[in-house]
């Protein structure tokens, strides 16, 4: 495996201090898979106060200390460096009642979840693989460290990671981890919301969500209640979903397509999704049945989506109704080519223009959305005389 030099640096530095220290998790999967790796962690048998210490001469950042991990700065790099940790008692489904920092590796690679999550690595010893994790790397096999009742009744964020890695990486849930994901997924209720909506994003853009979604409906209906569907509509709703591209908001209006814009806004609401995507998975939904037959059509669904939103709304038709959107696409280049007025800043008149021929307040916007609405609707010229005298007969 081959370390950034930061990363060696911070190998060396914890060594020649007379500590162990290897990277470990996510790392080192992605590694033996060819994936991208996003950050490196390390793992030491330095306390917190000895990883202090060591890297007295760079900037350290106390960043969970009391969980043993501290970040340090390596040339402008952030590293998570954690003590060795054996974490205690999770009367709350969820975190550690206490964590124990431990003599051994073994201990720390333990309480990790997933075998393909416990691999260390460092040049001295090469992979240090305790559990299997890279035998079932190779076989695409997602399995818990040990018993997996136990680990998702300890933490249940784990239901939803593992779905989220067998998803985005392709994994084929072991046998016994999916029985117990299906038997301990109430546990899901001790999961904070804004945990849950984080993994529900990378699980539903991952690329075998398909198959993810189908095995556990019952582990996603627990999170999304929702989504109220039977099975055969549940069914198709997945299989558009998996033609789209990665888009959560465009994927997920998807999900909720035979259950409506009221359901698709609460669910989101509740998992405290940001507006922003929670407005453009309720316009998506909101207009997949829009027609999409005339340039006016058009012009009124790029004055309401944008170019790119309306780019999505096509996208959803096709997916999910088998829309043949060729011919609206061809309007769409010709209106944008032409520079054919479809929003208010197009529009020849502004509203410094309706002030100044006395309209007031909230006036001023509901005629421009009347004069634009005319251009549009081709029953008007975009043409700034017209728009005026068109304005002074609403008054
Ligand atoms: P990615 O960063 O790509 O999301 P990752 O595996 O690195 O994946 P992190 O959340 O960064 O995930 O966690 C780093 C490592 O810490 C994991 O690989 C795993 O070994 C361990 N870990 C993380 N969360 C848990 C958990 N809830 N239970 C047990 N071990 C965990
Ligand atoms: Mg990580």
């Amino acid at each position: 495996m081959k370390l950034p030099d930061y990363v060696k640096k911070a190998i060396q530095i914890l060594e020649q201090n007379g500590f162990d220290a290897y990277v470990v998790g996510g790392c080192v999967r992605n590694f033996l898979l060819g994936e991208p790796v996003s950050d490196y962690d390390i793992t030491t048998s330095a306390l917190p106060e000895q990883i202090k210490a060591a890297f007295s001469a760079y900037p350290v950042i106390e960043t969970g200390i009391s969980h043993g991990t501290v970040t340090v700065l390596i040339h402008n790099n952030p590293l998570e460096i954690t003590t060795f940790r054996e974490d205690q008692g999770y009367s709350d489904h969820r975190r550690p009642d206490s964590v124990n920092f431990s003599k051994s590796l073994e201990g720390d690679l333990k309480r990790r979840d997933f075998t393909v999550n416990s691999l260390a690595f460092n040049e001295r010893s090469g992979i240090v693989d305790l559990f299997g994790g890279k035998s079932d790397l190779e076989k695409g096999l997602l399995r818990c460290v040990g018993d997996a009742d136990e680990r998702f009744n300890e933490d249940a964020l784990r239901i939803l990671r593992a779905l989220r890695f067998a998803s985005v990486y392709g994994f084929c849930i072991e046998e016994k981890t999916a029985a117990s994901i299906i038997k301990s997924h109430p546990l899901l209720s001790y999961v904070s919301k804004e945990r849950i909506l984080s993994e529900l994003k990378k699980l539903i853009c991952g690329k075998n969500a398909e198959g993810v979604l189908l095995d556990f409906c019952k582990v996603i209906c627990f999170i999304l209640p929702q989504l109220k569907t039977n099975a055969a509509d549940y069914k198709k709703a997945v299989s558009s979903l998996c033609r789209l591209q990665s888009d959560f908001s465009l994927r997920f209006a998807a999900l909720f397509c035979f259950v409506g814009e009221p359901n698709a806004k609460e669910a989101l609401k509740s998992l405290k999704c940001n507006k922003k995507t929670e407005i453009e998975v309720c316009l998506l939904l909101e207009f997949l049945n829009a027609p999409i037959n005339t340039k006016a059509d058009i012009k009124s669904l790029l004055s309401i989506f944008g170019k790119e939103q309306f780019s999505s709304l096509l996208a959803l038709k096709r997916a999910v109704l088998n829309a043949d959107t060729a011919l609206a696409q061809a309007y769409a280049e010709e209106i944008l080519q032409n520079n054919e007025c479809y929003c208010l800043s197009q529009l020849a008149v502004s509203g410094a223009d309706l002030l100044k021929l006395g309209f007031k307040g909230k006036e001023i916007g509901a005629v421009l959305k009347l004069l634009l609405d005319a251009v549009i609707s081709e029953k008007l010229p975009n043409d700034f005389n017209t728009l005026i005298e068109h304005a002074k007969e609403q008054a």
